[in-house]
């Protein structure tokens, strides 16, 4: 039965993607994005996650959590809000990076998962998902699913390791969540529920430093409620992403900052003279 076929993410399927910006371009209808992300004990997430979503299509970026006091210090274009309860209407919600895995975490995650509308479950919200209460949530859920996990939370959610075949563990996790599947490595896989997968050229090395999954949760939520199909907007934000931090690395070692800063960029490079 072998893997079926992988597609490479290309620059003219990004650029495809994106959405137009026409001249009666109205900001709540380029799409609002939420994003329930970062702590006290981690504001940080939650500046680098709304720093990604600041780099996407959107027209408004929503925060709901503990960490608004440095997210508005950072961005004060953002609308902030302590709960998700709170925030008002968005097209997409992004969940858990920096978000602590307490009860306080846990609520929130609820409260996501109960909106009709798209989410991105990310770093912390994958560890609550193991609690099997989640999962029943997750499959009661009509509006689509994205899960970003790197190797590790790959094998929290599935008790085992991606092994050589990553596409073939994207997949295996995608049907059984019937979720899109975002596996974070040097060559991402994006996999769908019903069997597609990409795998991304873009990556870099670079990458490989604290903060950066956080940018591109937030890069693939604006995507989201902007209304890419979550596959494509999975796949638009690893590329988008591995080009911001080759761009990064051009100045020196790379943070994540520096990768949220690259991609606006980045995305104006991708678009110009479309
Ligand atoms: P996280 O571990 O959640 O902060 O996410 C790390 C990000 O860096 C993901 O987007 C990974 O795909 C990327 N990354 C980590 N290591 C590498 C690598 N060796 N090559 C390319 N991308 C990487
Ligand atoms: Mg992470």
């Amino acid at each position: 039965r072998g893997t079926p076929a992988l597609r490479v993410t290309e620059r003219s399927d990004v650029v495809d993607w994106w959405p137009e910006l026409g001249p009666a371009a109205e900001k709540y209808t380029r799409g609002v994005v939420g994003l329930a992300t970062g702590s006290a004990a981690y504001p940080g997430a939650a500046v680098l996650s709304v720093g990604g979503a600041l780099a996407g299509p959107t027209g408004l970026v929503r925060y709901a959590g503990s960490a608004r006091a440095d997210v508005l210090l950072q961005h004060p274009s953002v609308i902030a809000s302590g709960r998700v309860a709170d925030a008002g209407r968005v097209q997409a919600w992004v969940c858990g990076s920096g978000l602590g895995t307490g009860e306080e975490a846990a609520a929130e995650l609820r409260a996501v998962l109960a909106a009709p509308v798209p989410v991105v479950l990310d770093a912390d919200a994958l560890t609550l998902l193991v609690d099997g209460s989640m999962a029943d949530r997750l499959r009661q859920r009509d509006a689509p699913i994205v899960v970003t996990p790197h190797d590790r939370e790959f094998a929290r959610l599935c008790g085992e390791e991606p092994g050589a075949d990553r596409a073939a563990a994207a997949l295996r996790l995608a049907a059984w969540m019937n979720a899109v599947v975002l596996l974070k490595g040097d060559r991402t896989i994006v996999a769908t529920p019903d069997g597609r997968a990409y795998v991304n050229p873009t990556g870099t090395p670079a990458l490989a430093t604290g903060g950066t999954g956080d940018v591109l949760a937030g890069l693939l939520g604006s995507l989201l409620a902007a209304g890419l199909a979550p596959e494509r907007a999975a796949a638009a934000a690893a590329y988008l992403h591995g080009l911001a931090g080759r761009e990064a690395a051009r100045s020196g070692p790379v943070t994540a900052p520096d990768v949220a800063a690259a991609l606006r960029p980045v995305v104006a490079g991708l678009l110009h003279g479309r």
